[in-house]
């Protein structure tokens, strides 16, 4: 088999390998394996590509593997942020996808100009470069933003920062980028034209910022996946450049499956594409409520632990407070003793609870709850009613009842899980500050309504210890 062949034949065994793994990890059975695949694909996917480097009597050793060592520098740090810390993580990883693809793109531009070769950029292949640096520069600075304002790096405002003609002065910022790009693959070689080439770059990182800023922080998680969609558009465009298969076809599994994951997480929030990424949401400080204070009711882990005891149906909901104190360990304690006690325990799992899709998925398989107990949120809502008890551990927008019936409340729409229609209501939280969409919950001032205020993990552990009494029937 020559050389050429064998390349290809990895990158076709690697691009199969990608496909599985993205439909295994779609299956919480088959995650796992959905991991290893992906592993192996880009395993085989850098084999092939210096196999095809050795074949063609590379000479740049060195400089590949300063590439390796500054990668691996970069990215053993990177695995291992805190799940928590996820969504942001990935959202670098995204940058320097970008930014590798606008270097790729920039550097073989160059090369082409210098040697005067006006074959190598053909109009197809200058438009490749100019989609390459354009969608790769703005994944760069965009990513880095979504980064900072997920982290909430200071000096990166949480909130929308919206001016008058934003939208137009974007718009035309991109249309002056496409019109570079439009005379650079008319006339590639011109004097003009490595000035034109710097022009794109200078817009296009600009544009990322500007991209982001008007967008509030509690998006970012579907700004995230969309830039994904870009960076994997970029490297489709790399792949055209650089004549690479498996650049064409993961790079287009990347872009596609970011597209789907932003559509899902829109429709999960009941929110527009458009609403997301121009709608400035979150813009306006929570207005205070006016009028009488409403009042909360706290309750004891003792009380709740006795009615929990009593119950047929337990309801858990997890939330982002869930994932901030690390309670699904204790969480699963609880389960284990509610278990025991012939209680059926479920859990209700909400498609955005958390920050980034899956988040409660992924903490309760960590703690080995059975996956047969995770019911979805479709699958849950009829049974509420027959819940005895609603169990809140640290989830609020999601369980908001005013996203059925307040239409001036900036999650109206949002599908919810009933967790108001259960017979009592526990709510786990630290305090009485609001959730991400920074609003009240009408949940928590309901009669059947009790709050046990406290971090997660150490009011979940309380609870467990209480189940597990001896003194307690
Ligand atoms: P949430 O509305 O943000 O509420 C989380 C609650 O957890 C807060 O009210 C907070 O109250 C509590 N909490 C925080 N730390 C805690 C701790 N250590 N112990 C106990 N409680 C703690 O969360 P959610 O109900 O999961 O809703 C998710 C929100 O994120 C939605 O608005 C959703 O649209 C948005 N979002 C999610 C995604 C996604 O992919 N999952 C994507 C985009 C947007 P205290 O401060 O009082 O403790």
């Amino acid at each position: 088999m020559s050389a050429e062949n064998l390349v290809q034949l990895l990158y076709l065994v690697s691009t199969a390998l990608f496909i599985l793994s993205l439909r295994w990890m779609s299956d919480p059975e088959t995650a796992r394996k959905g991991v290893f695949a992906g592993v192996a694909a880009m395993l085989l996917a850098v084999i092939g590509t210096l196999a095809g480097v050795i074949a063609t009597g590379g000479t740049h050793y060195w400089w590949i593997l300063a590439a390796f060592i500054a990668g691996a520098a970069v990215g053993y740090p990177l695995a291992q942020v805190p799940l928590t810390a996820v969504p942001q993580r990935t959202a670098l990883s995204h940058a320097f996808g970008g930014l590798a693809a606008g270097l790729v793109g920039t550097a073989k531009y160059f090369l082409y100009f210098g040697q005067g070769n006006r074959d190598a950029l053909s109009t197809f292949i200058v438009v490749a470069i100019v989609a390459e640096i354009l969608l790769g520069f703005l994944t760069f600075t965009g990513s880095l933003m979504a980064a900072g304002k997920l982290q909430e790096v200071k000096w990166i405002p949480q909130r929308p920062v919206t001016y008058p003609g934003q939208n137009a002065t974007n718009i035309i910022l991109l249309l002056g980028a496409v019109g570079l790009g439009a005379a650079l693959v008319a006339n590639p070689l011109a004097a003009w034209a490595p000035y034109a080439f710097g022009a794109i770059i200078v817009i296009s990182l600009a544009f990322g910022v500007l991209f982001i800023i008007p967008i509030g922080g509690a998006d970012m998680p579907t700004v995230i996946s969309i830039l994904n969609a870009y960076a994997g558009l970029s490297a489709v465009a790399m792949g055209f450049v650089l004549n690479n298969k498996l650049l064409i076809t993961a790079g287009a599994l990347d872009g596609s499956s970011g597209l789907i994951l932003s559509i899902i997480m829109c429709k999960a929030m009941n929110r527009s594409f458009t609403n997301v990424l121009f709608g400035a949401f979150g813009q306006a400080p929570a207005a205070a409520v006016g009028g009488e204070q409403k009042a909360y009711k706290a309750d004891t882990t003792e009380s709740a632990a006795q009615v929990m005891a009593q119950a047929n149906l337990v309801v858990i909901v997890p939330g982002y407070g869930m994932a901030v104190a690390q309670a699904q360990h204790k969480v699963r304690e609880l389960y284990d003793h509610l278990k025991k006690r012939g209680v059926t325990v479920k859990f209700a799992i909400h498609p955005v609870a958390g920050r980034m899709p899956g988040h409660m998925n992924v903490l309760l398989a960590e703690a080995e709850i059975p996956y047969d107990d995770l019911v979805e949120m479709d699958g849950i809502n009829g049974d509420m009613p027959q819940a005895d008890v609603a169990l809140i551990i640290g989830a609020n927008d999601v369980v908001n009842p005013a996203a059925r019936f307040d239409k001036s409340s900036p999650i109206y729409g949002m599908p919810i899980i009933d967790a108001d229609r259960a017979k009592t209501v526990y709510a786990i939280k630290r305090s009485k500050n609001p959730g991400f969409a920074g609003i009240d919950n009408e949940l928590y001032f309901l009669d059947k309504t009790f709050m046990l205020f406290g971090d997660a993990k150490a009011v979940v552990g309380d609870l467990a210890k209480q189940l597990s009494g001896e003194g307690m029937h």
